[in-house]
């Protein structure tokens, strides 16, 4: 995006705001949904959570799901994973349908789930000891992996002896340690304090920015979804469906400063509106 573009008075203040559909969607996409449903089968009766999907995630791409709770965020991402069967409809990643949890993703969850018998570095290195990959091969990439997340000293440590932001990080390189090309993400700072978030946040930027990875966010912070995302998926409530998908034309690399950004607060605010006739998100 050029400085022009986002010079109040030469635009109109939206004219950037472009939401985007999936004619847009390359040949090759990092990851595609074709008419992906869930409905729950459950003894009190079907719970129908998301409706027919259709979208798709550049590779290389920072995409962020915004939505209020119960909307079926987690539950799409677990499909995307493999660990769920959707009720309805195709995903391909990296042009591959999934039928079954595939190695080609690392997760993070909303909180971390480090074993806590494993110190941090058999911890970071549990998705090669799963898959029966050589340790020898892995370890030096662990230890990167923890250096660049800053936890270099805390390899020995057991998980309850760092802070929740410090476990956080050591979860995020866990899901990369076995180098997928895809990281998906629930909530993964939820449970952080406002600083602490903040700060994940640059941390996560950076990490995505040196990697190159592919990355699906869920977040129910709407500003978190602006400041991470290349693009915005809006979901309405339960049952989920795409309510919008916005570009967020905020320059790279960005730093906190970038909240500061009118095209931040304008994008923030066009995203709220849509919770406006719904219930508080969260
Ligand atoms: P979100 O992550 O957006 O908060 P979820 O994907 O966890 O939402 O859930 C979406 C909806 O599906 C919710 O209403 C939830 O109650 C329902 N749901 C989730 N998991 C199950 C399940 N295993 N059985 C029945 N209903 C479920
Ligand atoms: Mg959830």
């Amino acid at each position: 995006m050029n400085a022009a573009t986002r010079t109040p008075g030469l635009n109109p203040p939206t004219a950037h705001l472009r939401v985007v559909s999936d004619r847009d969607a390359p040949t090759t996409p990092g990851i595609r949904l074709s008419g992906v449903s869930k409905t729950y089968r459950t003894r009190d009766g079907d719970v129908p959570s998301l409706r027919p999907l259709d979208f798709h995630i550049n590779a290389g791409e920072f995409f962020v799901v915004v939505g209020p709770s119960g909307c079926g965020k987690s539950t799409l991402l677990k499909m995307i994973s493999g660990l769920l069967p959707p009720s309805s409809g195709k995903i391909f990643v990296e042009g591959e349908a999934v039928t079954k949890p595939h190695g080609n993703v690392g997760i993070v969850f909303q909180n971390s789930l480090l074993l806590p018998w494993r110190n941090i570095l058999n911890n970071v290195m549990l998705p090669i000891d799963m898959r029966r990959l050589s340790r020898k091969e892995y370890l030096p990439r662990a230890k990167s992996l923890i250096k660049l997340v800053g936890l270099e000293g805390f390899e020995k440590k057991l998980p309850w002896q760092l802070s929740g932001g410090m476990q956080q990080r050591a979860s995020i390189c866990r899901a990369l340690v076995h180098d997928p090309k895809i990281i998906l993400m629930d909530e993964p700072f939820g449970a952080l304090d406002a600083m602490t978030r903040e700060r994940m946040n640059v941390e996560l930027m950076r990490i995505q920015r040196e990697t190159g990875k592919t990355v699906l966010l869920i977040t129910h912070s709407i500003p978190e979804a602006v400041f991470l995302a290349d693009r915005v998926l809006v979901m309405t409530e339960r049952p989920g469906a795409i309510a919008a998908i916005y570009d967020v034309p905020l320059p790279r690399p960005r730093s906190l400063d970038a909240m500061a950004d009118p095209v931040f607060s304008e994008l923030v605010q066009r995203i709220r509106k849509h919770f406006f006739s719904q219930s508080a998100i969260d």
